[in-house]
C-alpha cells in the first residue's frame, strides 16, 4: 500500500498517517517529492485495508502496490533521488566520478592515486580495505589500517570515501572512517548485511550481483530501504555470461531498465565490467552515453604491481584522459542549464 498525500498536505497530516501505520503494526516510509509526499508501507503480511487512510485529512489516495518492490519504485517517488554525500552528490546534474585503486596497499600508493583523483575534479575516492577475494591466499586488504589511510586522504584532499564492508563488523568500522558503504557483487544477497547497512546513516553503493536479475538487484536495494536508509546508489558492474573476451559482461541496458522502474541513481563500473585496461575507457564513454549518473573507476600508479585487479587498472594518465572524455559526453547528453 502506498498513501499519496495531497499537494497541500501539512507535516502534521503526514505524521498522523504515519501514526496510523504504526498503530497497525507496520512501518511507514515518507518520501517527500517536488509536488507531494507519498508514504510507502512495509511490514504488512497481507493486503492493507485502504479505508484506514482514505478519510484522513491530507490524504489524496491509498493505492495498492502489486509489484514486489514498494520503496525503490517510481510509483512512490516520481522524481529521481539525489544521494547527498556531504557537499557531493550522485544522481543530480553533475556526473559523479568515484575513482581509486582496487585495494589500499600502502599509504604512499593511496596518496599518489588520491592526488590524481583530486586533480581530475572527481569528488569521490574508492579503495578497498576489506577485499572479497576468490582465493583465501590472495591479498585480503589492510583492514582497519587501510581505513585509517582512507581517513587521512579524506582530510588531506576533501574527497568522499567509498569503501566496501564484507560483514556487519566491517560496517561498524567503515562507518567510523568513510562516507559511503560499498556492498560488493558477492554480497548483494547477504540479507543480514543489507539489513545492517539499512540501519546506517551512511549512503550505500549497491553493486549488482554476478548473476542477479534486475528484480533481485532492486529487491536487494529494497532490503536496505525497508530498514529506513533511502540513500542507495545502484552500480552495474557486469554479470557472468558465456563470453570469454571479458572478465564480466557489462550490461549497459541495465541503466535505462533501472531508470524505467526506480528513482534510485545508477552508476556504471567499467573496470570490473570488463576486467581489461583497454576496454575501460570505451565502456566508460558508453556508460555515460547510456545515461549513467556516474562511474566507478579503478586507477593505480603502477598497475603492473597492483596487489589486486591490476589488469583492469588505468594508469594515472589514462584516467585523466578518461575523465575529460566522459565529461564531454555528459555535457552533450545532459547539458548544464544556462544560468
Ligand atoms: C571492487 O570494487 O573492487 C569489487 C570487489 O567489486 P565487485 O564487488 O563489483 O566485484
Ligand atoms: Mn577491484
Amino acid at each position: 500500500m502506498l498513501i499519496v498525500m495531497k499537494a497541500d498536505a501539512t507535516e502534521g497530516q503526514v505524521k498522523a498517517v504515519l501514526r496510523v501505520i504504526e498503530q497497525l503494526g507496520y512501518r511507514g516510509h515518507p518520501m517527500p517529492g517536488a509536488s507531494r509526499t507519498a508514504i510507502g508501507i512495509t511490514g504488512n503480511p497481507g493486503a492493507v485495508d485502504p479505508s484506514h487512510f482514505e478519510n484522513l485529512p491530507g490524504v489524496s489516495e491509498a493505492v495498492r502496490v502489486s509489484k514486489p518492490y514498494k520503496l525503490v519504485t517510481l510509483d512512490l517517488r516520481s522524481e529521481k533521488t539525489v544521494v547527498q554525500v556531504g557537499d557531493a552528490s550522485i544522481g543530480g546534474e553533475e556526473l559523479a566520478i568515484i575513482a581509486g585503486p582496487c585495494a589500499i596497499e600502502s599509504r604512499d600508493q593511496a596518496f599518489v592515486v588520491a592526488e590524481a583523483v583530486r586533480r581530475s575534479g572527481a569528488k569521490f575516492f574508492r579503495g578497498g580495505a576489506f577485499k572479497p577475494r576468490t582465493s583465501p591466499y590472495a591479498f585480503q586488504g589492510l583492514g582497519e589500517d587501510g581505513l585509517k589511510i582512507l581517513e587521512e586522504i579524506r582530510e588531506t584532499y576533501g574527497l568522499k570515501i567509498v569503501t566496501e564492508a564484507l560483514d556487519e563488523a566491517g560496517v561498524d568500522l567503515v562507518e567510523r572512517y568513510a562516507d559511503m558503504i560499498q556492498i560488493g557483487a558477492r554480497s548483494m544477497q547477504n540479507f543480514t548485511l543489507l539489513r545492517r547497512v539499512g540501519k546506517s546513516r551512511l549512503p550505500v553503493l549497491l553493486k549488482r550481483g554476478l548473476s542477479a536479475t534486475l528484480d533481485e538487484w532492486l529487491l536487494a536495494a529494497e532490503y536496505i530501504m525497508s530498514e529506513g536508509n533511502y540513500q542507495v546508489v545502484l552500480c552495474e558492474r557486469g554479470i557472468r555470461t558465456f563470453a570469454q573476451h571479458t572478465r564480466n559482461t557489462l550490461d549497459l541496458s541495465a541503466v535505462p531498465a533501472v531508470r524505467r522502474i526506480s528513482h534510485l541513481p545508477v552508476i556504471v563500473d567499467p573496470s570490473h565490467g570488463t576486467g581489461k585496461n583497454y576496454m575501460v575507457t570505451p565502456l566508460a564513454r558508453a556508460g555515460v552515453a547510456v545515461g549513467s549518473d556516474g562511474l566507478i573507476i579503478e586507477v593505480h600508479d603502477q598497475p603492473d604491481h597492483a596487489l589486486c585487479d591490476g589488469a583492469q587498472a588505468l594508469t594515472l594518465v589514462q584516467y585523466e584522459q578518461l575523465v575529460s572524455e566522459v565529461r564531454a559526453i555528459h555535457e552533450v547528453i545532459a547539458p548544464a542549464p544556462v544560468t
